[in-house]
Formats: structure tokens, C-alpha cells, sequence
């Protein structure tokens, strides 16, 4: 099973990928928003990384909840409540176990989900970080039938990468990008491309 180390892993390698991602996810939101949502992210995860440091947590939960408490008081715009429900909906799935098994992992990335749904009210197609997060969990659920922690995330991973890909042609319904209407079609989401490399650094913090 997954434990607190993997989850502080998970944590840093998204941090890396915020900084190492952060002029690309600036375009995409140059592009159909306000150019801010590479800074956000990468603000929003140093300021994980900081708390971390701080107090380091006993169980994936615990880490998962810091996280949610960061991401909600330094990411703002649109993203920040969106992942900080994310994260605290992960973390109460969790509860206070130290192991984390292919099922309960599942579940924990569909608790994640359901919260961005429930705060952001996004249906599939959109063009938001729903179009990453619905795919990634229904792979994560298939694959969590049989299938280990890792194949878990990266079944997750991958199809929240084509998830992300797939809402370039689409038409924005939701936040900043709908008051273009049809003009925020060939682009693709930013909150979509964060929510991909996040769930590739789960992978990789698990490999
Ligand atoms: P802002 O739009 O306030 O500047 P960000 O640029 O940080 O915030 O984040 C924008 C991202 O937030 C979008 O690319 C989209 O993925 C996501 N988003 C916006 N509104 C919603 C919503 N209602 N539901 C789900 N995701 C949303
Ligand atoms: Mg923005
Ligand atoms: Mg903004």
C-alpha cells in the first residue's frame, strides 16, 4: 500500500511540476483566461512544500488535508477552492490510516472529483478540470478491480492526459474561458493540463 512518504513524494513532484510547468500553464490561460494559473499553482505549491516543512505529517490523510489548506488560502482565482475541495474531500476518504490499497485509492481520487463537481458544478465537456478528473477515476476504478496501487495511478495519469488533450477542440461552459463563448475552442484548458501533471506526479511518486 501507499503511505505518508509517498504522499509527501506526491506533494514535492507536483511542486516540481507547478515550477517546471509554470510559463507553459501561464499560456494556456493567456490564451482563454487571465495568464495567472501558472503562478497560481506554483505559488500554491510552494506554500504546500513550506507547511510540509513545517509540520510534517503522520498519515497520507494528514498530508492531503495540509495540502487542501495551502492550495485553499494561496492559489485564489477560481482553482484555489476548486483543489483545496479536491484535497480535503481526498484526505476525509482517507481518514487516519497509514496504508492507502488500490480500492480505498479508487475512491479517494472519486472523493476528489465529486468535490470539484459539487463546488464548481462542471459537467463533462465544459472545457474545466472536470475533463481530467472524470476520465482519471474512471480508469482508477477499472483498474483499482485487480490491479495494484500503481496501476491505479497510472491508468489515472494516463487518461487524465488525454482528458486534458481532449478539451482543446471543446467549447468553454464554465469559469473565465465561457465569456469567449466559440473562441475559447482550440485551446486547451489550463486547469485541465494542472490536473494532469498532478496526477502524473502521483504515479511517479508511487514508481
Ligand atoms: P481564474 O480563472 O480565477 O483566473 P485559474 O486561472 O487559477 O483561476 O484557474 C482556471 C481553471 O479553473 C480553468 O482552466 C478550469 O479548469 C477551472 N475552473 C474554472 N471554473 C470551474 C468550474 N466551475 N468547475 C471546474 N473547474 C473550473
Ligand atoms: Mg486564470
Ligand atoms: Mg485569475
Amino acid at each position: 500500500g501507499l503511505d505518508v512518504t509517498w504522499a509527501v513524494k506526491w506533494l514535492t513532484l507536483s511542486a516540481q511540476a507547478m515550477a517546471e510547468h509554470r510559463v507553459e500553464l501561464i499560456e494556456l490561460d493567456r490564451a482563454i483566461g487571465d495568464s495567472d494559473h501558472g503562478e497560481n499553482m506554483d505559488r500554491g505549491f510552494q506554500a504546500v512544500l513550506d507547511r510540509l516543512a513545517e509540520t510534517p505529517p503522520d498519515t497520507p490523510g494528514a498530508a492531503l488535508k495540509l495540502t487542501a489548506m495551502a492550495l485553499m488560502s494561496k492559489v485564489g482565482g477560481a482553482a484555489g477552492p476548486l483543489y483545496g475541495t479536491a484535497f480535503l474531500r481526498a484526505a476525509t476518504a482517507l481518514g487516519d490510516a497509514a496504508y492507502i490499497d488500490a480500492p480505498t485509492l479508487a475512491a479517494a481520487l472519486g472523493a476528489a472529483r465529486d468535490g470539484i463537481v459539487a463546488r464548481g458544478k462542471a459537467e463533462s465537456g465544459d472545457k474545466t478540470m472536470v475533463d481530467a478528473w472524470t476520465p482519471a477515476v474512471d480508469a482508477a476504478l477499472a483498474a483499482a478491480a485487480g490491479g495494484d496501487t500503481l496501476s491505479v495511478l497510472i491508468a489515472a495519469a494516463e487518461a487524465a492526459e488525454a482528458g486534458a488533450v481532449a478539451t482543446d477542440p471543446l467549447v468553454a461552459r464554465k469559469g473565465r474561458a465561457s465569456y469567449l463563448g466559440e473562441r475559447s475552442a482550440g485551446h486547451r484548458d489550463p486547469g485541465a493540463a494542472s490536473s494532469a501533471l498532478i496526477l502524473r506526479a502521483a504515479a511517479g511518486a508511487a514508481a
